[in-house]
């Protein structure tokens, strides 16, 4: 959507702890004013560059820090939206609490433009972290590490930001593609990449992850552990991780799944799936990483080596159906962080109960009569 003049940052009120912001305003421009008025604004995702905040609360993306401060909607107090009909809805309330009736703003988050435009939002800012720590961790297994994620909000609490998963085979992947990122424990199946953060500058935060982390060895939960040293240490480490879509996409053809299943349900979700895929396409190579705990991960297939794009592309329906099967069996969701669009209605009409896309389409019906706003996205 091409709102890139409405591009103003109209207010920041640091005691309220609110941005007011227009729509095409780039997502690292929001976080670039937050930061010069000593505060977060904590969305965080690989595209923020070239993103603009009205996309991303269209989509209510998701991130890397969505452990600690939620997705783009739990990040909103009030929203301006032009409706279907050419009305302006002043919604731009900057109040942490307003039980007054419907809260109608979470209409438009997340909705993807098909019931009215987000002209400009009313963002939430938080305390700015003083203290990080950054670690790779080495696990055996997806069940060490969602254990380990248990420990490690246990030690830390809400001060633990991100919890990525990333198995050794996008690791290799990467660096492929990418020589001079680093390999900080090479030799495991799986890595964890943890960020937690306080917002003290004496925080013994530090000494607390490394702690945690002594107990997850010594208890075998982790099998080996660096610490970042410097910022440029915790940078490299966030790199490796950032930079494994662009090496799957220069590796080649590939089918990718964005899905959520509860935490507890991962591992079995991850075993089952491979042992399905690997008897629908032999050879498939799996790239799985992902914000773990948040419950979701990319769950993406390279072709097998030496196998044609177009031979392995032809299986992406049969892919799709396995994944989406299964996780709709382990009461999980086909598009975690990524929305539905116009590619995944067939699976909203598939997973979808009948009477939430009922719902759906009433609403769709109510504030766009016409279907004028993104016709044949979501629903
Ligand atoms: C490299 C990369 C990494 C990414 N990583 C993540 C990630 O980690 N987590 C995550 O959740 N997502 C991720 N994404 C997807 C990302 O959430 C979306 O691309 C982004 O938030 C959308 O912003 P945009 O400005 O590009 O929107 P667009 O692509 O322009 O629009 C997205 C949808 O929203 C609608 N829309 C746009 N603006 C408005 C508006 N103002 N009002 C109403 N509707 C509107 C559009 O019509 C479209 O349907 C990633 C994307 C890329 C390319």
């Amino acid at each position: 959507m091409q709102l890139s003049r409405l591009n103003r940052v109209r207010a920041i009120d640091t005691e309220n702890a609110t941005m007011t912001v227009e729509a095409g305003v780039p997502l690292a421009s929001v976080q670039h004013a937050a930061a010069e008025a000593g505060l977060l604004f904590p969305l965080s995702l690989a595209a923020e560059g070239s993103c603009a905040i009205g996309g991303n609360l269209s989509t209510n993306a998701g991130g890397t820090a969505v452990l600690r401060y939620g997705n783009a909607r739990e990040l909103v107090l009030g929203l301006e939206i032009v409706l279907a009909d050419g009305r302006v809805w002043n919604g731009l309330r900057g109040l942490r609490k307003d039980n007054t009736g419907y809260d109608l703003k979470q209409l438009f988050l997340g909705s993807e433009g098909t019931l009215g435009i987000i002209t400009a939002a009313v963002l939430k800012l938080f305390p700015r972290p003083q203290t990080s720590s950054t670690a790779w961790v080495a696990v055996e297994d997806v069940s060490a590490a969602v254990r380990l994620l248990g420990v490690a909000r246990q030690a830390l609490g809400d001060r633990l930001t991100g919890f990525e998963l990333i198995s050794a085979d996008c690791v290799t992947l990467t660096r492929a593609h990418f020589p001079a990122l680093p390999d900080p424990i090479p030799g495991y199946n799986w890595y964890l990449l943890l960020q937690a953060d306080d917002a003290s500058a004496n925080s013994p935060l530090p000494a607390q992850v490394e702690a945690a982390l002594a107990d997850c060895l010594s208890e075998g939960l982790a099998r080996d552990a660096a610490i970042a040293q410097s910022d440029a240490q915790a940078t490299e480490l966030w790199n490796l991780r950032e930079h494994i879509p662009e090496a799957q996409k220069r590796e080649g053809a590939n089918i990718k799944h964005d899905i959520s299943v509860p935490v507890s349900r991962m591992a079995e979700f991850l075993s089952r799936a491979k042992e399905a895929l690997d008897d629908a396409i032999p050879g498939v190579r799996y790239v799985v990483f992902g914000h773990l705990g948040d419950g979701n991960l990319h769950y993406n297939l390279s072709a097998p080596g030496g196998a044609s794009s177009p031979e392995f592309l032809d299986q992406t329906s049969r892919a799709n159906r396995i994944v989406y099967d299964l996780v709709a069996a382990l009461g999980g969701s086909f598009s975690a962080e990524h929305g539905v669009g116009q590619m995944k209605r067939g699976e909203m009409e598939r997973y979808k109960a009948p009477i939430e896309l009922e719902l759906m389409r009433r609403l769709k019906q109510t504030l766009d009569p016409q279907g004028i706003l993104n016709p044949g996205k979501v629903v």
